[in-house]
């Protein structure tokens, strides 16, 4: 069936151009075993957030949702010496396994993890004086994509990149009347995009072994 095949192509491409790592295969399996969703990103889509990442030359890199720290890793293995990622994770146990995974991946250093509900994080990181990110990937709860489009916006200098994950939701994005607010979430998301005059940006679907969905992709262009 097609959902197999989708499997497969993701395994024969990571087989081939996402080699074998320990700390991230390590993360995967120490996030089974704390009983954490499956929701991280597939190993070749993580190498593309990697790529962007390093493509950007991205210094400054911001996450909203964590989970096990799986993206994270990929993220700041782009990161050249002095860069730094903050990632939001509203679970304290995710956020625990999370920091156990960075330091095997050596990356701790690198990463701060702020625990709790990303909106209010997001509100104490401008009361902070945070400079602006580079790159900035939103990956938390789905509803609330319109209000972290806002704050990633807040973040942004010309150049920033915006990715945000899982906006396709097999095809439910299309469904107007549906009454899952992940759905509806990521509906005002790309009516935000739309009408948002500092940012241009488009979506790609996606398939593989995380199903049918896709990711939009902004640059902040003032
Ligand atoms: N980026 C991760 C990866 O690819 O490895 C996956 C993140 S998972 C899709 C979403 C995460 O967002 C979960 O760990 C969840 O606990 C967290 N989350 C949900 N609501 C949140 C909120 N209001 N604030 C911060 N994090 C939240």
């Amino acid at each position: 069936n097609q959902a197999t095949k989708w499997d497969q192509v993701d395994q024969y491409i990571s087989d081939r151009l996402v080699p074998h790592d320990a700390a991230l295969d390590e993360a995967l399996s120490a996030n089974r075993e704390a009983e954490l969703p499956e929701y991280d990103v597939a190993p070749n889509q993580g190498k593309f957030l990697h790529l962007l990442a390093l493509i950007q030359g991205s210094k400054r890199i911001l996450e909203i949702g964590t989970l096990g720290g799986y993206s994270t890793i990929w993220l700041a293995r782009a990161l050249p010496a002095g860069g730094q990622l903050v990632t939001l994770e509203l679970d304290p146990h995710h956020a625990r396994v999370a920091q156990s995974n960075l330091m095997w991946a050596q990356v701790d250093d690198k990463v701060e993890i702020r625990v709790g509900d990303a909106l209010e994080q997001l509100a104490r990181l401008q009361a902070e004086g945070v400079e602006p990110f580079d790159l900035i990937f939103i990956d938390a709860d789905k509803p609330n994509n319109p209000a972290y489009l806002k704050w990633a916006l807040a973040f942004s200098r010309t150049g920033t990149v915006i990715v945000g994950d899982n906006v396709v939701r097999d095809g439910e994005v299309l469904n107007r009347n549906s009454s899952d607010p992940r759905v509806q979430g990521v509906r005002k998301f790309f009516d935000l995009l739309a009408v948002e005059p500092r940012i241009t940006a488009t979506a790609i679907q996606t398939v593989g072994s995380k199903g049918y969905d896709g990711f939009v992709l902004g640059l902040v262009t003032g």
